[in-house]
């Protein structure tokens, strides 16, 4: 194989109870990205389509995870990278993670797929690193993995695909706000006191259950947030007026996605989803902000391969 043509999904990190540690893949919402073989050694990016970015590869996320995977193989040439960059930059549904998943998937399916799935999730995180200052897993991880993901451990990294109920959908509204991945985490407090872990811990566990269980009520019930909705919501306009409309609608729950301003519902079935968004759609009308939705099934699948030669 020479070139590989891929579609690369966005992401929900932190579904609400899961702060940090679950994320969840989407199917409608996603990147395309071209990967070929060069004679010459290293990586170039030589066309980004849609956002303004860097095609200086240890100023994009997408080099900078690629170059991590190749110091890990001994090959004499090199990969050169195209972005279609679908995913607005900033969104908080993993416009960087997906560039740092899709170039490393890229390279390890040319190379006839060394790693695993789970071993090129590092190499996705030193990308992600370059976007956040910190290398999580929580959008890399569902983008290659597909359906919810949880970080159980990051000292040894131990990420875990659990499993995602037939006739769950998403909803996400994207209003076109910027909040910076760095100034949405200096709100969270540092510290919590012992209720509200106990409180977190019984819904992550809940949701967790509900999961594998298909149980939609248990999901329903579980869908809170103790340690950093409080404080992120407020930077995020109409943020509760969204929840609100989303559970008049059926959603089984709403959240913020990942560090926003992105706010996602879940529900059960499509119809409810399509629901959910035009009670969302509603509420934003006459803010005088732009927004996007999206309604997603749960991608199980994670990247999908488009073409290649
Ligand atoms: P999201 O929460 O949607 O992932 P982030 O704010 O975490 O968005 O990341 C976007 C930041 O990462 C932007 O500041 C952007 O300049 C930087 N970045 C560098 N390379 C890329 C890339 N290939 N795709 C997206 N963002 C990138």
């Amino acid at each position: 194989m020479n070139e590989i043509k891929i579609f690369v999904p966005a992401t929900i990190a932190n579904v609400s109870c899961g702060f940090d540690v679950l994320g969840l893949c989407l199917d409608t919402v996603g990147d395309e990205m071209t990967i070929r073989k060069t004679s010459q050694k290293g990586i170039t990016i030589s066309k980004i389509i849609g956002q303004d970015l860097p095609l200086d590869p240890t100023k994009n996320v997408a080099g900078v995870a690629a170059l991590a995977l190749l110091e890990k193989v001994d090959i004499d040439y090199g990969f050169d990278i195209e972005i279609l960059k679908n995913i607005k930059l900033g969104s908080g549904i993993g416009s960087s993670a997906a560039s740092a998943a899709g170039a490393v998937f890229g390279i390890n399916e040319i190379l006839g797929k060394p790693f695993s799935l789970e071993a090129l999730i590092p190499f996705a995180m030193a990308g992600e690193k370059l976007a956040s200052g910190t290398a999580h897993a929580d959008n890399v991880a569902p983008a290659l993995l597909g359906g919810f993901t949880l970080v159980r451990s990051y000292q040894p990294l131990d990420v875990i695909k659990i499993h995602t109920p037939k006739e769950l959908y998403a909803t996400v509204i994207h209003p076109q706000i910027e909040i910076k991945t760095r100034d949405a985490r200096s709100v969270v407090k540092k510290q919590i006191s012992l209720e509200t872990a106990v409180k977190q811990l019984g819904n992550l566990g809940g949701l967790i259950s509900g999961l594998y269980t298909e149980n939609y009520e248990l999901i329903s019930n579980s869908l809170h947030d103790e340690l950093v909705e409080p404080y992120r919501s407020i930077l995020i306009p109409e943020f509760e007026t969204i929840k609100k409309a989303s559970s008049e609608n059926g959603a089984l729950g709403s959240g913020i996605s990942g560090s926003g301003p992105s706010i996602f519902a879940l529900s059960k079935g499509i119809e409810n989803a399509k629901k959910v968004a035009l009670g969302m759609k509603e509420v934003y009308r006459n803010t005088g902000i732009d927004f996007d939705i999206h309604v997603s099934k749960i991608n199980e699948l994670g990247i999908k391969v488009l073409a290649f030669k």
